[in-house]
């Protein structure tokens, strides 16, 4: 079975954390910055936390730089050309920092979908409403760009993305969420041991 997945979310109380079970922990703005520094985060999940969660752009600066170089190895490790690691890793921190509101479900992460209620005694079909986890978003309330616009982003042309480098782009966006993952798990540990 797949670990509980924690999904963060900004709301203007702060910091909103669902998923690790007995309701969501808030967090206050002013406070995720201070937890990051507690315990043993590496630097680079610390930048992922700050950039995303706490808004700070110096943050997200230096999360770019962090990614470019973790690329530049990568690159260097699998023989690649380096000639887009700056605009791959302005990409995915642009999609890591601003994520793009699902259209499905208007970003909420739920949405009424229906649902067959038919029973054996039904002589018609029964067809209910239900407040789903939306399927598009699987629930984060957020969709990834067009390729188009991820093309542009990083710089380069739609076919060159496309063919090469869009997979790559998307290995080195897991990379982040990995990292993000570990924040909100910490954040998690964090606040809700101290409420409990
Ligand atoms: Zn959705």
């Amino acid at each position: 079975m797949n670990p509980v997945r924690l999904l963060g979310k900004m709301t203007a109380k702060g910091l909103r954390l669902d998923g690790g079970g007995g309701g969501p922990v808030l967090i206050a703005p002013g406070d995720v910055a201070a937890a990051l520094a507690m315990g043993d985060l590496p630097r680079e999940a610390v930048l992922v936390g700050l950039a995303k969660y706490a808004d700070d752009n110096n943050s997200q600066l230096a999360l770019r730089d962090w990614a470019r170089a973790h690329f530049r190895r990568r690159c260097v490790v699998r023989g690649w050309k380096q000639d887009y690691a700056e605009g791959l890793a302005l990409l995915v921190v642009y999609e890591l920092v601003n994520p793009t509101r699902c259209p499905e479900c208007a970003g909420r992460g739920k949405r009424w979908e229906s649902v067959d209620l038919t029973t054996p005694l039904d002589v018609a079909p029964v067809v209910g409403r239900s407040w789903e986890y939306c399927s598009r978003c699987k629930g984060t309330g957020t969709v990834r760009l067009s390729q188009r616009d991820r093309a542009a982003i990083a710089g380069i042309t739609k076919t060159t993305f496309c063919d090469t480098w869009s997979r790559r782009a998307d290995e080195l966006w897991e990379d982040l969420a990995t990292l993000e993952d570990r924040v909100l798990r910490h954040l998690w540990h964090h606040f809700s041991d101290q409420a409990a």
